[in-house]
């Protein structure tokens, strides 16, 4: 029997994809993971946005298959970056030339004055090296440290792989007359009804007498195959999990170097207002000013076409981050949102809130190498550790399908 540890995308797609027998625990009293979504009276919303922009044809096919096209909403792509009181097209560094011209001069001066012989030895060098200490320091590095909430020298040149938008010199030049921002994915996909559609989509393939909700993975022992849950013994043939990797070398009990793994956690907000906001038409805006509490807002309004604001609020703190007082947050949040001009009068009328902890792994070298040694050898007990999570990764809802179908297939 395969034992699936989690009930969201990944191990899911798991079970939907393999031939074995198998059984899903779930600590929650649902599916859906990360990928859940709240009804709350005319709102709709996930505990983040999740839009998509599937590169694999079998992975959208699989998908949209049990879904019906109108409930798959195709939304034209438009977000910027609020940045000193003006709103730039997103990716900052294509569109310098958008910023008053002071500034302008500044970022297309240091981007030909790069130091081309500096070693690159972490994410925040790399954006130094890449773009110039201007289009860095106004945006790159203020922006990602309120996301990752660390300092970004600890990060990997690559912590963002394909996710993060690389632009050379021409292409920025070219981008000032002929404007390509709309290839940077010009098209998401949205389930009207929220990303847990995408999920049952998934899960329809699963037999829900399979899972076991409210059940969790405490301990494993490797040598026989049995996993103890607060319920019960399990005997395994294969262990699939998708629990946060660290946790899981906890409960089989691997010793590991605790300061090697560390993560991010991101605050979110859902906030639903009595009618719509001002002119602002995008899907979502950046914040890289340090002075604001927020990275990012997103209008599911815009996106779903609703006649009333809905917001979500993403806040990024440190994982070790203690004593986070929500209500204090909240009211900080709504006095930013002010002083954005992204509400004026505007009345809250219904709000939610969840801490995604993990939320952004912290991808550096040391995690890549142990992460590869570690999961060898939990291999070898027939122990795969899979998903965003479980494979301290940064990827998306498609590459946790593709990552889960492939397992299978080879096990
Ligand atoms: C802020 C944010 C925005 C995102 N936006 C997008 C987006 O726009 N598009 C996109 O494609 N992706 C997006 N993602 C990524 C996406 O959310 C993840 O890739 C996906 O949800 C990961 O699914 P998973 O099944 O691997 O993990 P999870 O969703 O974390 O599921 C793991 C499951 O395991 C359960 N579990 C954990 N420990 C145990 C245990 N010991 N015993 C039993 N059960 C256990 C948990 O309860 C959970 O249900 C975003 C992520 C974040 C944080």
């Amino acid at each position: 029997m395969d034992l699936i540890i989690g009930a969201g995308i990944s191990g899911l797609s798991y079970a939907a994809a393999t031939k074995n027998d198998y059984l899903i625990i779930e600590k929650d009293n649902e599916i859906g993971g990360y990928c859940k979504t709240i009804y709350s009276g005319d709102y709709v919303w996930d505990y983040s946005g999740h839009f998509f922009h599937f590169q694999r044809e079998w992975v959208k096919d699989y998908v949209m298959g049990r879904l019906s096209e109108v409930d798959m909403l195709k939304v034209h792509k438009f977000t910027q970056i609020y940045y000193k009181g003006i709103l730039v097209d997103f990716p900052f560094q294509m569109n310098i030339h958008q910023l008053d011209k002071e500034e302008f001069i500044d970022c297309l001066y240091d981007l030909f004055n790069v130091d081309g012989n500096v070693e690159i030895t972490s994410f925040k060098s790399m954006l130094y090296a890449k773009f110039g200490k201007s289009i860095a320091e106004k945006f790159l590095i203020p922006y990602n440290e309120k996301l990752y909430a660390t300092d970004l020298d600890k990060l990997d040149t690559d912590a963002m792989g394909r996710f993060f938008p690389y632009a050379n010199r021409e292409e920025i030049i070219r981008n000032f007359r002929n404007s390509s921002n709309q290839s940077y994915n010009a098209f998401f996909l949205y389930p009207k009804r929220g990303v847990i559609k995408v999920v049952e989509s998934v899960a329809s393939h699963v037999d829900r007498s399979k899972i076991s909700f409210n059940e969790w993975l405490v301990s494993v022992d490797r040598a026989s195959g049995t996993a103890v849950t607060n319920k019960r013994a399990l005997r395994f043939d294969n262990l699939i999990s998708s629990a946060p990797f660290p946790k899981l070398m906890d409960m089989c009990g691997i010793e590991y170097d605790k300061s090697i793994y560390s993560w991010n956690k991101v605050l979110v907000f859902n906030l639903g207002f009595d009618k719509k906001g001002t002119e602002i038409r995008n899907n979502w805006i950046y914040f890289p000013d340090r002075e604001l509490i927020f990275y990012r807002v997103g209008f599911y309004d815009n996106i779903i076409g609703q006649d009333k604001m809905s917001l979500y609020v993403e806040i990024g703190f440190n994982h070790d981050e203690q004593n986070i007082d929500i209500p204090k947050i909240l009211e900080r949040t709504l006095s930013d949102l002010k002083k954005v001009g992204i509400i004026s009068d505007q009345q809250l009328v219904a709000s939610h809130h969840v801490m995604m902890d993990p939320a952004y792994v912290h991808i550096t070298q040391q995690s890549e190498e142990d992460k590869k040694r570690k999961k060898e050898m939990l291999a070898q007990s027939n122990i795969y550790s899979i998903g965003r999570y479980g494979s301290w990764t940064y990827c998306s809802l498609e590459d946790n399908i593709a990552e889960a179908f492939e397992l299978a297939e080879g096990i």
